[in-house]
């Protein structure tokens, strides 16, 4: 059984901890696919929008996270025939499996919002969410003295549902410390009808939003804008108006599904429409391919897309991969944990953990981390990146 093929498509977070966590249980013929040169740890992006961590120590070679003794085949996939097993690759050729493990993240929609793709990078626009831009947003927050900000969050499934609106706390509290915050109007536009959907920590984050006198547009998104004009329009669902606003900054994040070419094959699951790959929400096996499992942001679970659910999410994969290749069931459960730093100012933050139940799921039970904390800033920006690099990417952790 050591002996059967491993194919991984994602050398991202979750395909290089599962690979990891394969070579220590002794799987011997594992193959990692992917395009990239860089391994992102893409968690640090906020504070370099932020202006509190520089790009460059986000980003590793991609060889130096490759467990040693995984081929690596530095090609995109870009179909899959679950048949015949094969996964075909950028330059034709195909990849053959036994067992197939789908960890090619989310698609960025950069042309899901009308005018955003000519936009994003001038204009007085950035994102965080492209290593490309995320250095824009601290250049825009930093050159801010007056006028209108605005920050958005896409009506669509994206990763780390928190991301959207921590950099519009980081920006107000780098305002209110200039003191400029007074003449700066922060409009933070939002899709659902809450900040954030545990109780607990919206009860808070309202708190915070308040604090920096951000204006909360609630059931809301943006739906188009014009970077020559430095105007976005904003569609309220619940209230169905329209309206269009001047910005002097915009911090947008862009509408996400599944990469085109998963959405278009048979992994993708028929009931979303996203066209996430379609896994049993506890064992990450596909339903209707037993030999396929998905993890990370591609896979279509019903919970928050993050690193933090990816480290809790490899083992699972893993064991189930393992029970597989044996012949027996899967005997490992994912309960849907995952986790949000929101960090609320330069120095604070809330822990946001919690599982499908949206049952609150803490790691340090004895701290209160639905109050904002440094202690949890500092673990953010100093304590996590190496427990990432050192601890989940080798398989230990
Ligand atoms: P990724 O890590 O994105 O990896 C996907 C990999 O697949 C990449 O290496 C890519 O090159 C490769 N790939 C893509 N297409 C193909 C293809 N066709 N063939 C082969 N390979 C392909 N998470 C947290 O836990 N905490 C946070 O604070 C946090 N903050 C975030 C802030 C921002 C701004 C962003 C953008 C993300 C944040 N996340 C956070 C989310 C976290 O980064 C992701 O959830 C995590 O990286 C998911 O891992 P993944 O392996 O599924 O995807």
């Amino acid at each position: 059984a050591p002996d059967r093929r491993v194919l991984i498509v994602g050398g991202g977070s979750a395909g290089i901890s599962t690979a990891a966590r394969l070579r220590r249980a002794g799987v011997r013929d594992i193959t990692v696919v992917d395009p990239s040169d860089v391994h992102w740890y893409q968690p640090l992006w906020t504070l370099v929008g932020g202006g509190q961590a520089p790009l460059r120590i986000t980003g590793r070679p991609e060889a130096s996270v490759m467990p040693r003794g995984v081929r690596w085949i530095r090609k995109a996939a870009e179909a899959v025939d679950p048949g015949a097993r094969t996964v075909t690759l950028s330059d034709g050729t195909e990849a053959g499996y036994d067992f197939l493990v789908m960890a090619p993240g989310i698609q960025l929609d950069w042309n899901g919002v009308p005018g955003l793709a000519e936009a994003v990078g001038r204009d007085r626009v950035s994102s965080n969410y492209a290593p490309e831009y995320a250095p824009r947003t601290w250049e825009l927050i930093k050159g801010m003295r007056s006028g209108t900000a605005v920050f958005t969050h896409p009506a669509t499934p994206l990763k780390c549902g928190g991301a959207p609106q921590k950099i519009a706390y980081l920006a107000a509290d780098h305002w209110r410390r200039k003191g400029v915050l007074d003449r700066i109007r922060v409009v933070l536009v939002i899709p659902d009808p809450a900040l954030f959907k545990v109780p607990v920590w919206n009860r808070e984050l309202e708190r915070v939003a308040r604090r920096y006198g951000i204006e909360v547009r609630l059931n809301t998104e943006m739906t188009a804008v014009d970077g020559g004009r430095r105007t976005v329009t904003l569609t309220d669902r619940a209230a169905g108006t329209e309206e269009t606003l001047g910005y002097d900054m915009l911090h947008a994040v862009p509408p996400q599904s599944a990469p085109d070419w998963v959405e278009k094959s048979p992994l993708a699951d028929p009931a979303s429409p996203h066209g996430f790959v379609e896994a049993d929400k506890h064992t990450l096996r596909h339903p209707r391919h037993p030999e396929v499992f998905a993890i990370g942001d591609v896979a279509g679970l019903p919970t928050s897309k993050t690193g933090a659910a990816v480290r809790k999410q490899a083992p699972v994969v893993v064991g189930n991969l393992l029970d597989a290749m044996r012949g027996a069931e899967p005997s490992h459960r994912y309960d849907g944990y995952t986790s949000c730093p929101l960090v609320t100012a330069r120095d604070r933050m809330l822990l946001a953990e919690f599982d499908y139940d949206l049952k609150p799921a803490p790691s340090f039970p004895l701290i209160d981390t639905t109050r904002e904390r440094r202690d949890m800033w500092l673990f953010k920006r100093y304590g996590l990146p190496p427990v990432y690099w050192r601890g989940m990417l080798t398989g230990r952790l």
